[in-house]
């Protein structure tokens, strides 16, 4: 793959990553959360494991799911999903969020 090629793709998917509010919910973070989920001084959450997050991962409940891409679970609905950056996003592709 060219350098061009590659730095374009980079860029899109850091500009997708900066969509991201970070609220926490597709985590779980309105009502069973992930256990990586954490919260940071200004009340946005992240992940203590983000670069290897995929995978097996388990609630604070207990509750045993898969980590995977949020692309993929945007059919999905989670608790105040209406939040998701992405969610709103997706209906209007052409309309950039920020
Ligand atoms: S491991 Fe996955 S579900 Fe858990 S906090 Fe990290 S990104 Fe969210
Ligand atoms: S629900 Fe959407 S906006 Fe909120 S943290 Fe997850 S991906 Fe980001």
């Amino acid at each position: 793959m060219g350098s061009e090629l590659k730095d374009y793709l980079r860029l899109k998917e850091e500009e997708w990553e900066d969509m991201c509010i970070r609220c926490g919910g597709c985590c779980g973070a309105f009502d069973d959360p992930c256990e990586h989920l954490c919260k940071d001084g200004n009340g946005k959450y992240y992940c203590d494991i983000y670069l290897h997050r995929f995978g097996r991962r388990r609630t604070v409940s207990g509750e045993v799911f898969d980590c995977v891409p949020v692309k993929k679970i945007l059919d999905r609905h989670w608790k105040n999903d209406f939040l998701c950056a992405y969610k709103q996003y997706r209906p209007f592709p052409w309309f950039k969020l920020k």
